[in-house]
């Protein structure tokens, strides 16, 4: 009722007032009476700018925006426009608003297509891409609303925590957001971390490179290597040659404890880490291999002097390291901003989650016009070759009777291989696999066209709306006529948010579309969550190339689905319980830096025994300019050990028999306490900087700043700890699932599985 009531309130002002009057009133009132009031100026400055008069389903999503919710809305229902509402309506509560879109192109589109209606409104927008000038993205970051990839408005709050003055700050703010596409951004792709990273100049260590000259000498007898400990040590034989050969007493003297641990790494370095398994030499670059992927990684190093140790082994002589300094992941950026709201058109299947991480309730707006698409059973096919061979005889089929027809793959490696299978029909399919946005906008904006076959994985082409008859509106009767769009799913993904996206394209603005869903029984989730130990003997089925139908088959498939959707939202509420600390911390460290650059000021220094004769000697000014320079530069050191540090202890926690404790409890507690350790060590590294300043004067003093600094995605973290709960899931038993009778399995070999040992910890087997 209160409802039908502001609507009707709207479509009453819109039409007896005029924008200004409207914003006028909007300005005086307040609560509900200013949001009516806002909203009709908001449709007027809609049909004026756009000639589009906003649905009444528009109006109830844009409202549900407001009060920091998510709504669902099918595909080409018109939710930029709903996002117009809410950011009027942010302007008119003193707040900023970044629109968060998918990618570079829909920034630039959105703002490009709103922009007549926010002028109407005299509202000031921007947007800014990757390719934006420092100049222009400040400029764009004063402005009411900014349509941006969330992805470049996390890399500008990265970079801003390598500012070295605040007129370096990109001048961002977080007062709301509006996620569009965010079942991408806030689910599918919420863990990325994305990184700020630098190079930092290392300094020639002459004691080091004799170590590392010196163990080359050493035999078996001089070294012990502790597999348990990941390290080796000397031995008294070792110990008596270290001594000798350094004409030292005593090598484990605390005075000599910097060569003891010098020493130290470079046995490791020389007798334990061996190339090609632990890291490669690539052009005198040394890479760390990660132990869970197999990949190496930009910018990992071992921790300390270890690093050098090993490119000395090497020859390697560096002078520059690349070091991360800054990391965060989407899930948590969006949680900065102090309003925030949310967009999709899936987001039932992942419900709970948008709830319980982003406080998000969801509200479902129902189609403007009822969808006329016919959504067919799922298709199963007992292996993956006939499964394709069905995909393609449906798009054959489909393109024959002048259908359009769009197919989503899981990859680009299946988006070819049945673009292969097409042609040899004689049918020339387009591809899209999200490699270039504006490109694949206007193929995809194409797919509506008669007989047109489309291939896409999942995130081509996100946010571009399919019109019926393609470009060319006058063929959209030729389109309806052959059945309007037809979608195929082509496999199960982890969740099924991820094919409803894809119907979801079909049957927009009540047009008439259809569906199929194609699965194979040898698919990795099948694999995954042994779909044959949850059928009946008599369902378990024979090998075919056709499809099967039964029942019972049909409904433990869909059943595994639902387990896949629990499952991926269990791992990453485990996955949480390790990042939540780095975030706490992260926050800290940022907002610090922050304020010292706002302020000019650390407290760091005040305090210390130094400061007033430096006072003296530098004047408060310059005093306060050293300070900042200092601390700014101190915070990034600290941090990056910090990140190196965590990533370490991550790396290695599964080692660590942690007797009956839960991992990421003594993750969190290992972690707190290098935190504090750190921010002591902070501090009195600041109160040596000082000593260091007013002993050698401002000439001589030397603060390092990290050089080309430059951003980019991790895609490989988390597996590590992804892993963890296997590995220390002692209790519950591994149940047996029968393999499918000379199932011919696509898969790649299967990971290596754990097994149990006496103890009850499970290991990994060594191949
Ligand atoms: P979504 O993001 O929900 O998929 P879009 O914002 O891309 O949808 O809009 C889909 C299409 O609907 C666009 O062509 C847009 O111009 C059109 N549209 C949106 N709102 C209206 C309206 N109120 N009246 C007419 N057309 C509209």
């Amino acid at each position: 009722m209160a409802e039908e009531r502001f609507i009707s309130d709207i479509r009453n002002y819109s039409q007896k007032y005029e924008i200004e009057e409207l914003l006028d009133k909007a300005e005086k009132a307040e609560g509900a009476e200013r949001l009516t009031h806002l909203f009709a100026a908001v449709c007027i400055a809609s049909e004026k700018g756009l000639g589009q008069t906003p649905f009444d389903e528009q109006l109830t999503a844009a409202k549900a925006l407001t009060e920091s919710k998510i709504i669902e809305m099918p595909t080409g229902e018109g939710k930029t426009l709903c996002g117009v509402f809410a950011a009027a309506w942010h302007k008119s509560e003193g707040r900023k608003t970044h629109i968060l879109t998918f990618n570079d192109y829909l920034a630039e589109r959105d703002r490009q297509w709103m922009k007549p209606v926010y002028d109407l409104l005299g509202i000031d927008t921007a947007f800014i891409t990757e390719k934006t000038s420092f100049e222009e993205r400040k400029k764009a970051y004063s402005a009411d609303v900014l349509y941006i990839s969330a992805r470049e408005c996390c890399f500008d709050y990265l970079r801003d925590f390598t500012a070295q003055t605040l007129e370096q700050e990109s001048g961002q703010r977080f007062d709301a957001a509006i996620v569009d596409e965010a079942d991408s951004l806030l689910i599918d792709e919420a863990r990325i971390p994305l990184v700020v990273a630098g190079e930092t100049e290392i300094e020639y260590d002459p004691q080091l490179e004799e170590a590392s000259d010196f163990v080359k000498t050493f035999d078996e007898e001089d070294y012990e290597i502790s597999l348990e400990a990941e390290s080796v040590f000397l031995t008294d034989e070792g110990a008596a040659k270290a001594e000798e050969h350094y004409q030292i007493d005593n090598i484990y003297d605390e005075e000599n404890a910097v060569l003891l641990s010098k020493i130290n790494d470079c046995l490791k370095a020389q007798f334990f880490l061996e190339e090609d398994k632990d890291y490669i030499d690539r052009d005198g670059k040394i890479l760390l291999i990660d132990k869970f992927t197999g990949r190496t990684a930009e910018n990992r190093h071992y921790p300390g002097t270890l690093q050098t140790a090993v490119e000395l082994k090497h020859g390697v002589k560096t002078t520059t390291r690349g070091v991360i300094m800054g990391s965060i992941a989407l899930q948590y950026f969006v949680r900065k901003y102090k309003h925030l709201a949310a967009m999709t058109g899936t987001a039932e299947a992942s419900k709970e989650e948008f709830f319980q991480i982003y406080d998000l309730p969801l509200e479902k707006i129902p189609p403007h016009k009822p969808s006329q698409r016919t959504d067919h059973d799922l298709e199963i096919y007992y292996d993956t070759d006939s499964k394709w061979a069905g995909v393609a005889e449906a798009a054959a089929q489909a393109h024959q009777k002048g259908q359009p027809v769009l197919i989503g793959t899981g990859s680009i490696a299946q988006s070819e291989t049945l673009y292969e299978l097409l042609k040899e029909k004689g049918i020339e399919a387009a591809v899209l696999n999200a490699k270039n946005d504006k490109q694949e906008a206007e193929i995809i904006s194409n797919a509506g066209a008669p007989s047109a076959v489309t291939i896409s994985t999942n995130m081509a082409g996100r946010g571009v709306d399919i019109k019926l008859g393609g470009s060319d509106e006058r063929r959209k009767e030729e389109s309806v006529n052959a059945g309007g769009l037809l979608v195929i799913s082509t496999y199960m993904p982890e969740s099924s948010r991820i094919v409803r996206q894809l119907l979801g394209r079909s049957g927009r603005q009540g047009d008439k579309g259809e569906s199929r869903r194609f699965v194979a029984l040898d698919e990795p989730i099948m694999e995954k969550y042994k779909l044959t130990s949850l059928l009946p003997h008599n369902h378990i089925p024979e090998p075919t190339n056709k499809v099967i139908e039964d029942k019972v088959l049909l409904r433990e498939v869909e059943r595994i689905q639902r387990i896949s959707e629990g499952d991926c939202f269990d791992a990453r509420a485990r996955l949480m319980k390790f990042t939540m600390i780095g975030e706490k911390h992260r926050e800290q460290i940022f907002s610090a830096r922050a304020r010292i650059l706002e302020s000019g000021k650390s407290d760091l220094w005040s305090g210390a025994e130094n400061y007033s004769a430096a006072l003296e000697k530098f004047g408060e000014e310059k005093l306060s300019q050293l300070e900042q320079k200092t601390a700014v530069a101190a915070i990034n050191k600290f941090w990056s050990d910090y990140l190196e540090y965590t990533e370490e202890v991550r790396r290695g926690i599964h080692l660590v028999e942690v007797g009956g404790k839960s991992p990421s409890e003594e993750y969190n507690i290992t972690v707190e306490e290098y935190y504090q350790g750190m921010e002591n060590e902070l501090k009195e590294h600041m109160r040596e900087k000082l000593d260091e300043l007013v002993l050698e004067g401002e000439e001589n003093y030397k603060v390092e700043v990290p050089k080309n600094i430059h951003t980019y995605l991790l895609e490989d973290t988390g597996e590590e700890l992804n892993k963890m709960p296997l590995l220390l899931n002692i209790f519950e038993e591994e149940e047996e699932a029968k393999p499918l009778p000379k199932a011919q399995s696509v898969l790649e070999a299967p990971e290596e599985k754990p097994v149990k040992e006496k103890k009850g910890f499970w290991f990994f087997k060594k191949k």
